[in-house]
């Protein structure tokens, strides 16, 4: 059987080929006609599947060429997984490209602005500067990190303790944090949170990061599940 992270296994897996495709359709990937060839007929050599082979998705029924979608997975990290490029559905588990560290989580009983009724998390993030690997932006250079160990609170709370748990997914999915160019310094091959936001900040609010904000825990469920981190992750 072929490996899972194989790219025409992979687009195999998640679309189903279409025939009869409307002609005045595109594909958002290449911008030509779904009934034209694929834009990425040259730059993809591929024996399966044929610069005419259109898809669709399975799940948001989103067409493509099914060579543009291959050209996309392969220049991604690899991982197995697909989104789709018009509505972001992901398809299977996205990993992201955080360096390696640790996440070390504690609790005291002194509450957060906000949510005075209970304690609070703590969660501190550990990463060191070293070597970029293949799936970084230069492959071989060094990456700084800065602000080591990182602080970050969570109302010791359900809501919050869920928040947490998924963190701990996304943590392991490596989508915490990137190696990239900050935009708080303007430093390059450094890491980087990545979508994923957290409040560094308890009993002060001078970043913005900090509390109160009575829509954080949503919002960050919100930018959780577009990373394909929900609560069906915790069932498994
Ligand atoms: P960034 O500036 O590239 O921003 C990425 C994301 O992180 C954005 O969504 C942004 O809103 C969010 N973010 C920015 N500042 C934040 C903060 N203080 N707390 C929580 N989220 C924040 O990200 P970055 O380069 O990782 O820097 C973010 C923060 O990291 C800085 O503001 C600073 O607190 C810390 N940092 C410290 C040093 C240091 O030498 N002590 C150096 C660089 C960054
Ligand atoms: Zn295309
Ligand atoms: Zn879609």
């Amino acid at each position: 059987a072929a490996a899972p992270t194989d790219p025409e296994a992979v687009v195999k897996k998640y679309l189903v080929e279409v025939k009869g495709t409307p002609a005045d359709e595109d594909c958002i990937i290449c911008m030509e006609k779904l009934a034209s060839p694929s834009g990425y007929s040259d730059a993809c050599e591929c024996r399966t599947i044929k610069p005419e082979m259109v898809g669709r998705l399975t799940n948001c029924q989103h067409s493509f060429h099914m060579l543009c979608v291959l050209a996309m997975y392969s220049n991604g990290n690899k991982d197995g997984s697909l989104q789709c490029p018009s509505c972001k559905t992901i398809y299977g588990e996205k990993t992201g490209t955080q360096p390696k560290g640790k996440m070390e989580v504690s609790t005291f009983p002194q509450s957060l602005p906000g949510h005075r009724d209970c304690g609070t998390i703590q969660i501190v993030y550990h990463i060191s500067r070293g070597i970029q690997g293949p799936e970084h932006p230069n492959p071989g250079m060094p990456y700084t990190a800065r602000g080591f160990p990182r602080y970050c609170y969570l109302p010791d709370n359900d809501k919050g303790r869920k928040v947490l748990e998924l963190l701990k997914v996304a943590w392991n999915r490596r989508l915490i944090f990137t190696v990239g160019t900050s935009n708080t310094t303007g430093e390059s091959n450094t890491v980087v949170w990545n979508e994923i936001h957290h409040k560094t900040e308890m009993d002060t609010n001078l970043s913005g990061h900090g509390y109160p904000d009575p829509n954080y825990l949503d919002n960050v469920l919100a930018e959780l599940a577009a990373q394909g981190v929900t609560e069906d992750c915790l069932r498994k």
